[in-house]
């Protein structure tokens, strides 16, 4: 008879093993502890009481007026901006157009912003205005006034101490104080920005915020408080652009005593046609410097240093796939090249690493029919109907469900940016569980490209914009992100691994310069967004979702204010520009940004902030 076996010797492993996966549970769910700021499921498309909130937007009580006069181009787009701005800001304003008849009454307001530069035409209102600043009106000159008689009788109420005639023209910004996040002692735009502003000696009872960023240092920015009200004044002709819509929200947030706005706080890093074919054979410069091919290039030099960047700022990749590169545009579509394994490594590697990993395009051809005349611009052949560019997005899906199964593919980027309204349309038929298209925030003069807000659209995707590219971010770009980062503290970068290869694009650099500098701009960047949310794309617009959706509202004494949110969800991220100094919050967190700017984080739909006493 055999004996039984005793395993009572087993009880000691089997009890380590217990222990170490409790363990590991525990280290695990403290990490997922750390990432659960993270939003982690698209919100159902907004119904019809929903849509009501936009009402309850409108309803608020409007303290803000916007003076428009629209008689050119650039008035339409100073007032655009500005108005702008304020939508974003989710704050309620009335326009006239004093342009029109009827009388200008502003008793009912608080803010006041001119938005165009012939001031004179106000000349029979100013006494009535500057009495109004008095009593705590506060006006905000979104763009540099004429230099008129009239504005010539009333400079010591604007700050201004001497007033020489005509204009002078300057280059950039040099920003004196924290305006923006990241701004504050930085130049930007000296090769973009050209000001004609008044010619200006500002009175010692100014603050002055921005100045040229040439030799002239010409005032461009200033606040000056009058009576029990305040002017803030913008001296350039150059804010009047979507680039510049955070500047102008600075501006009008200077002049209140606390002001509070929601933002989406994500930042996205996308890296376009990856995975993608990669060129077989060699470059010549990649080979003399690195004596290997394309291929081992990218397996072993580009990848880890990608990767390197990745562990150094936390970044989480977004990549998009491109199948092929061939030129096709009548089906069949088939998967041409044989390089499944480059695929699944790199894809499988994003996705290990918790990044994620969307649609570009079947081949690198925008979506778009010849009679949309896009493609041509750039030199892209067409595509001959809507039912072949089907087709070929349709084989994408198919061929990148294939590679990474299980994985849904919830984000799109449009190839070369561009996407024709057509395509738009079907293109959530063709690709059932796409929730995300990422194209670019600024028009580009050379490319038309599908340009976005940060918003959800009709037919429920949401729009997710990226603000800049490249491994050298231009001048231009970081300006355009500095002021994003005031608007919606949020930075949405892109780069192509084949920038490398492209001359034009490398702009003659090695890969050892490009790295360098985008680790550069990255340290930039991550510097001037404290508690910045690493997300993919598809949590980006996810938390686009919940920005879109959330309407503050907040009535503010001495040393309180009690803030309550329409369409708050399970998040809700805002950011409170104020002189005060914030003490507590009943329910949430916030960090300080910069100087006058927090960062605050709402774990319910109603809370309160305290100001430290005396403040
Ligand atoms: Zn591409």
């Amino acid at each position: 008879m055999r004996q039984k076996a005793s395993f009572s010797w087993l009880y000691i492993p089997i009890s380590i093993l217990i222990f170490l996966a409790f363990a590991l549970f525990i280290e695990r769910s403290g990490i997922s502890y750390t990432v659960s700021h993270k939003p982690v499921e698209f919100l159902p498309p907004v119904s019809a009481a929903e849509a009501q909130m936009g009402s309850t937007f409108n309803s608020r009580e409007t303290r803000c007026l916007i003076l428009s006069y629209t008689d050119s181009v650039v008035q339409d787009k100073a007032y655009e901006t500005v108005a702008a701005a304020l939508d974003s800001m989710k704050v309620p304003y009335h326009q006239k157009n004093i342009g029109q008849t009827g009388a200008l009454d502003i008793a009912a307001y608080d803010t006041i912003i001119i938005s165009f530069v012939e001031f004179s035409r106000l000349s029979d209102y100013t006494d009535h205005l500057l009495e109004w600043i008095n009593n705590g009106g506060k006006l905000m000159f979104a763009i540099r006034p004429d230099n008129s008689q009239v504005l010539r009788e009333h400079l010591s109420e604007f700050g201004i101490a001497f007033l020489d005639p005509g204009y002078i023209e300057s280059d950039g910004i040099e920003f004196l104080t924290a305006m923006l996040p990241g701004s504050s002692g930085q130049k930007f735009g000296l090769d973009f920005m050209i000001h004609s502003s008044l010619p200006v000696n500002l009175a010692s009872t100014t603050i002055l915020h921005a100045i040229s960023a040439d030799d002239q240092g010409v005032p461009l920015i200033w606040e000056k408080e009058y009576g029990d009200g305040k002017i803030m004044f913008v001296n350039s002709d150059q804010f009047i652009d979507k680039s510049s819509r955070g500047v102008l929200g600075a501006a009008y947030s200077a002049l209140q005593d606390v002001v509070i706005y929601p933002v989406i706080n994500a930042a996205t890093f996308h890296i376009d046609d990856f995975p993608a074919p990669i060129p077989e054979g060699t470059d010549e410069k990649i080979f003399s410097q690195f004596t290997r091919d394309i291929q081992s290039f990218y397996l072993n030099v580009w990848w880890p240093d990608m990767q390197e960047l990745q562990e150094k700022y936390n970044l989480v990749y977004s990549a998009f796939i491109i199948e092929t590169y061939n030129y096709q545009t009548e089906p069949p579509f088939v998967y041409d090249i044989n390089q499944q394994d480059i695929f699944q490594y790199f894809g499988g590697l994003v996705l290990r690493d918790g990044g994620e990993v969307g649609l570009h395009g079947y081949n690198h051809i925008p979506l778009c029919v010849e009679e949309d005349k896009k493609n041509q611009v750039l030199g892209y052949p067409t595509w001959p109907s809507q039912i072949s560019m089907q087709k070929a997005v349709d084989e994408l899906h198919q061929f990148s469900t294939g590679m990474l199964s299980g994985q849904p593919f919830t984000s799109y980027v449009p190839v070369s940016n561009m996407l024709c309204d057509q395509a738009r349309r079907w293109l959530p038929e063709i690709v059932p569980e796409l929730h995300v298209i990422a194209s670019v925030y600024l028009p580009d003069v050379d490319v038309p490209a599908y340009v976005q807000e940060f918003e959800e659209a009709d037919d429920g995707i949401i729009e997710y914009p990226r603000i800049t590219s490249g491994y050298h971010p231009s001048d231009f770009m970081r300006w355009a992100q500095v002021n994003e980062l005031w608007l919606h503290y949020a930075a949405g970068h892109f780069v192509h691994p084949d920038d490398v290869l492209d001359s034009y694009r490398s702009q003659g650099n090695t890969w050892l310069d490009m790295r360098e500098t985008l680790d550069e701009y990255l340290l930039w960047l991550y510097s001037a967004m404290p508690n910045a949310r690493n997300l993919t794309a598809s949590e980006g617009g996810m938390a686009v979702q919940r920005y879109a959706r959330l309407v503050p509202h907040f009535d503010c004494e001495v040393n309180i204010c009690q803030v309550t949110l329409d369409g708050f969800y399970d998040e809700g991220w805002l950011m409170m520009r104020t002189n005060k100094t914030p003490a507590d919050i009943s329910s949430g967190s916030y960090v300080e940004v910069t100087n006058n700017l927090y960062l605050i984080e709402a774990d319910e739909a109603k809370f309160e902030i305290r100001f430290k006493v005396g403040q």
